[in-house]
């Protein structure tokens, strides 16, 4: 039999001392290298087999104390896994199974020991248990892995739980965040439109009481009133646009109209800087249907940022047809342009390109990401082009007939708030 250099170490429990020496018999002449023990009690078998670990156990099934299938039931009951081979009296095929279900690994009946035969069963008995233990630890490390997998999963579990709770906070904070705005600029315009009102009344020529320098102040405080409303009405539109509580109100008009109109509402900006301000409109038809008042909007953002961005030469609005269903509008400039590095983010809510405190131009950085969303909801697109130092070009792309949004409706003019009736009136009725 081919062992390897460490000899076996076999127990042979066996009450009877001349079937104890068969079995060592057969073992020597086997050529098995072994280290025998021997025990002749149950007892004696399983304190000697809690005390030192045994590659094989030959036990007899009648015992003084008590039987084999008692004796493999309590060293397995020890969790001792070593291999045991029953030698049993002629023919009991009931205990054999009984033996095998206890956790035997083989058994013999004693008339049947020969030298071939115990080495045969020897080594095939090695075998399972060496392939159990195999198998044994393969499970203990898949029980470990899976172990492991489960605490992972539900590390993941729980961070995904977190990130739902803080997502929540997010959710809640922004929403707060939109209706502070909403509010605040809400309750500022109250004020605001007293200041604006009564320094126009200060400004009419029937007032007369006022001198040239304090009629210079209170154009100051108007024009400065004016701003800072226009810079209200944004951060307004923002939270409304936010909470998806931003809507057109439809009908048929003259572009041609708008656009002249809105060019001449801004042409004090442009004067003031002596840039030349003009208009290219070439509309075979110049009914549209769309929000006027909201398409105004439009136009005043890109001409003032036009303006504004712009020291010397020229900001033209043009317009023409791309086909009898779309139309375009562009505003060009010949300003201080924007480098590609900006263009992809000045569409994003409070993006500027001047960042700082000290910057130049003021504003709320929310123009262009209103103009954005208002020019979508027409069911149109914009696009820029700019050369940093030559200029840049705000192009919108427009249906001529906007669709009503089913799933909003198109909402009445009762729904508006008071301040959006004031911005309307006067300009609405020009349309
Ligand atoms: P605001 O004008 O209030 O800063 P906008 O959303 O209208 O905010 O514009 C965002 C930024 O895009 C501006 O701050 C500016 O840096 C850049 N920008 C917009 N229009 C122009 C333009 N015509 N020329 C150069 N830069 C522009």
């Amino acid at each position: 039999m081919d062992t390897d250099s460490t000899p076996l170490k076999i127990l042979i429990v066996d009450d009877d001392e001349v079937d104890r020496m068969a079995v060592r018999r057969a073992i020597k002449k086997a050529q098995v290298q072994a280290e025998v023990h021997e025990a002749d009690t149950c007892a004696g078998a399983v304190t000697t087999l809690k005390t030192q670990p045994f590659d094989c156990v030959f036990l007899d099934y009648r015992l003084p104390d008590q039987d084999g299938l008692a004796l493999v039931q309590a060293i397995r009951a020890e969790g001792i896994l070593s291999p045991l081979i029953v030698l049993t009296g002629q023919g009991d095929e009931q205990i054999a199974v009984d033996l095998m279900k206890a956790g035997a690994s083989d058994y013999l009946a004693k008339s049947k020991i020969s030298p071939g035969r115990l080495a045969q069963m020897l080594r095939n008995a090695l075998r399972v248990h060496q392939a159990e233990q195999q198998a044994s630890l393969v499970n203990q490390r898949l029980k470990e892995s899976y172990d492991l997998l489960v605490e992972q999963h539900q590390e993941l579990e729980q961070q995904r739980q977190q990130i739902y709770e803080q997502n929540l906070q997010l959710i809640q904070a922004a929403e707060l965040k939109s209706r502070f705005l909403a509010t605040i600029s809400h309750e500022l315009r109250t004020p605001l439109n007293a200041i604006l009102g009564f320094s126009q009344m200060l400004m009419r020529p029937s007032k007369g009481a006022l001198s040239d320098k304090q009629t210079e102040m209170v154009q100051r405080i108007f024009t400065n009133g004016k701003n800072l409303l226009e810079m209200l009405n944004e951060v307004l539109d923002f939270s409304r646009i936010e909470a998806n509580r931003l809507d057109l109100n439809l009908k048929s008009f003259n572009l041609q109209t708008l656009i002249t109109t809105t060019v001449d509402e801004v042409r004090s900006l442009a004067v003031l800087k002596q840039l030349t301000l003009a208009t290219e409109v070439n509309l075979p038809n110049e009914v549209v249907f769309n929000d006027p008042i909201r398409l105004r909007q439009v136009l005043v953002n890109l001409l003032s940022n036009a303006i504004k961005f712009t020291e010397t030469g020229k900001v033209w609005v043009e317009a023409h047809e791309i086909s009898p269903d779309r139309l375009s509008i562009t505003v060009h400039d010949t300003g201080l342009g924007i480098a590609p590095k900006h263009i992809a983010y000045i569409f994003e809510a409070f993006r500027q390109v001047d960042q700082t405190d000290t910057r130049k131009h003021s504003g709320t950085g929310l123009g262009l990401a209103i103009t954005q969303t208002l020019v979508q909801m027409m069911g149109g697109s914009i696009t820029v082009t700019s050369q940093p130092g030559q200029g840049s070009r705000f192009q919108i792309d427009l249906p001529r007939r906007v669709e009503v949004d089913t799933e909003k409706g198109n909402p009445e003019q009762g729904e508006l708030e008071q301040g959006d009736m004031e911005r309307r009136a006067g300009f609405a009725e020009a349309f």
